[in-house]
């Protein structure tokens, strides 16, 4: 479909939505009121920042008994990522992942104030002390995949952000990162083989404009962080000083790696837990 015909559909769906009230596409209960994102204001409202003890760099959730012996994360403890940390406002899970799955597969746009909003709020809970501006740097799609999609998801929420956050403290940057090789699906790899998928992947096109700056690597949801950390590898590699990642979601390990268990008892692959969980 070309841009055209699409930005026509877009309007007419926006009109649609205006005229004929429909069900939320979370809950389904009907919606008392008209708006352009069919989603009720419980299911909203009920949009909660995680409450968790994460480890302190890339914000996986720590078991309680780990905390009196360590800040980090067992993985983080054997090798540093690239970034200095990484936030999130909240678990991928519930109706979180629900808006994000509205938002990028289903092409549900205005989506994207609710979730770029949360992003903003995850970002400001951790201060980068800069005198310059701090760069948002979405994390680029492949221009095969921005054509089949329409859109970058990450540039979008990183948009939405930055008009939440104090306007003199970020500035987008994005175009600079670029993917220029396309990558498959990085589900139901090994970590090794999504190290070997992504490498090689991103370039930074003029590293003069990162060099010596603090940089925030956007994107939806943070599975795995290998994407985020080779992101932030080539930032590094070009100079940028400080390197933080943020996203509206993250994916908690240590939940998933208890349900293969949990599922193997009740007698099911521990193949179904990653199509449940798949991106
Ligand atoms: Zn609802
Ligand atoms: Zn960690």
């Amino acid at each position: 479909m070309d841009a055209s015909r699409r930005s026509l559909r877009t309007l007419l769906d926006s009109f649609a939505a205006l005229v004929f009230p429909s069900d939320c596409r979370i809950c389904g209960n009907p919606l008392l009121r008209l708006a352009r994102l069919p989603v009720c204001d419980q299911c909203l409202s009920s949009l909660l920042p995680a409450d968790v003890i994460a480890c302190s760099v890339c914000g996986e959730i720590l078991a309680p008994a780990a905390v009196e012996f360590s800040s980090l994360c067992g993985l983080c403890q054997r090798a540093h990522p690239r970034f200095d940390f990484a936030v999130s406002f909240s678990g991928y899970d519930g109706k979180l992942r629900r808006l994000l799955h509205l938002f990028k597969y289903e092409q549900l746009r205005p989506a994207a104030n609710v979730l770029g909003r949360k992003l903003a709020e995850a970002i400001a809970r951790r201060e980068i002390a800069d005198s310059q501006p701090l760069l948002l740097v979405p994390v680029p799609l492949h221009r095969s995949k921005r054509r089949q999609r329409g859109f970058n998801q990450s540039e979008l929420l990183a948009r939405i952000a930055l008009r939440h956050l104090e306007r003199s403290k970020f500035a987008l940057h994005a175009g600079n990162l670029r993917r220029v090789r396309a990558t498959v699906s990085q589900t139901g790899l090994t970590r090794h083989q999504r190290r070997e998928n992504v490498r090689g992947a991103f370039v930074v096109s003029a590293p003069e404009r990162v060099r010596d700056r603090s940089v925030i690597v956007v994107d939806d949801v943070y599975t795995t962080g290998t994407t985020l950390n080779e992101c932030a590898r080539v930032l590094r590699a070009a100079g940028a000083k400080h390197v933080v990642v943020a996203t509206v979601a993250r994916v908690y390990r240590s939940v998933a790696e208890i349900a293969p268990a949990k599922l193997q008892q009740e007698g099911k692959p521990a193949g179904a837990w990653q199509a449940a969980t798949a991106e």
